[in-house]
């Protein structure tokens, strides 16, 4: 019984690790796809990196939505107010996608490409 439950940690742990990560990069649920992961395996982390994360603003729609972000030294975190953005190349699919995120408080801000 042990063994069937630490088979079964070995093969759906890391999907559902993957999977939590690939989330996290795409804007989306975290915990949602690291449950969907455990128990859908390989198979939901496949329909993960081909799905576009379109619920990240671009650039423009970031601005329209939060006006003082916009600072005469550059955009400004919505969340924190940092001007210290990083970014973050998404080539996990099939499409290259680069993400922004606030460097001092991690959140997804707006992607662009
Ligand atoms: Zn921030």
């Amino acid at each position: 019984m042990l063994t069937a439950i630490a088979m079964f940690i070995l093969i759906n742990g890391l999907p559902a690790y993957m999977a939590r990560r690939m989330a996290r990069r795409k804007g989306r649920s975290e915990m949602f796809w690291f449950i969907a992961g455990i128990f859908g395996s390989w198979f939901v982390v496949g329909i993960l990196a081909l799905m576009r994360s379109s619920s990240t603003p671009t650039l423009a729609e970031y601005l329209a939505a939060n006006p003082t972000c916009k600072t005469p030294t550059g955009i400004a975190c919505k969340f924190c107010g940092s001007r210290s953005i990083r970014l973050w190349r998404d080539e996990s699919g099939y499409a290259i996608h680069q993400r922004h995120f606030c460097n001092h408080c991690g959140e997804l801000l707006y992607r662009s490409g």
